[in-house]
């Protein structure tokens, strides 16, 4: 009885909250719908609502365990600045944004989860040019610099991150909705260079693929992807918390 008793106790204070912080941001928003698709000849369907949507269900999930922040919890417009100057003010330990992928390949199909390093991956350059339009425009030249200088510090904290989460992810989804684990990637997302910390992007599934984007609408399917992001988490954060980056 007494080992019970402190087995779970050790559970509880694994699950406690440990002060680190989340931020949570979901894909595009307002006049910016991201991907889009229609279903069925007549519902469009928009990558901001159901990013929204998966993002809610992993702050409910990660509330237990850490303090947890969205960057929009309604439907509006955010530039990728604003965002990043969020993970500033409630000085998030990591950033997690949510997005949903697009091709005109409409057979692709599949998850995949970016962190922020230079590569040569043609196919992950079309993917950037899509999640880095922002109504701000260009890139600056700062920003580029700032870009190289947040990879340098990093990059190894955001892989490890990126491939914590995306394996828990892939356990819970690949067999069970028989989705496609595209893997783990470098890429150069802008929003994830001007957060300057540890940051991941994740792609959950295809909406322009007419078989995934059901899956991807499905609650079933997001509950067990919001419930791999939160596995993730908390198995990153079980090593001592490392010396601040900047
Ligand atoms: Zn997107």
């Amino acid at each position: 009885m007494a080992k019970k008793l402190l087995l779970l106790l050790i559970t509880l204070t694994s699950l406690t909250v440990h002060g680190q912080v989340i931020l949570i941001d979901p894909g595009h928003g307002g006049e910016d719908c991201g991907a889009s698709t229609v279903l069925d000849k007549k519902q469009k369907i928009c990558e901001k609502d159901i990013a929204l949507t998966i993002s809610q269900r992993i702050q409910k999930k990660l509330s237990p365990h850490f303090k947890v922040y969205l960057t929009r919890s309604i439907d509006r417009d955010l530039s990728l600045h604003d965002r990043a100057r969020q993970a500033d003010l409630v000085k998030a330990d990591v950033f997690i944004s949510v997005h949903i992928n697009s091709s005109a390949h409409v057979r692709s199909h599949g998850f995949e989860t970016f962190y922020l390093n230079n590569h040569q991956n043609a196919a992950v350059k079309r993917i950037e040019e899509i999640e880095n339009r922002d109504s701000t425009g260009e890139m600056t030249i700062v920003d580029k610099i700032l870009t190289d200088l947040v990879i340098e510090r990093t990059a190894p904290r955001s892989k490890r991150l990126a491939e914590l989460i995306h394996s828990e992810i892939s356990t819970r989804v690949q067999k069970p909705f028989k989705i496609n684990d595209r893997g783990v990637k470098p890429a150069l997302f802008f929003v994830l260079a001007l957060t300057k910390r540890p940051a991941i992007l994740l792609e959950a599934g295809f909406i322009s693929n007419d078989k995934e984007v059901h899956k991807v609408l499905a609650e079933d399917f997001q509950e067990a992807y919001a419930d791999g992001v939160v596995k993730g988490l908390i198995e990153y954060f079980k090593q001592a918390p490392p010396p601040p980056l900047f």
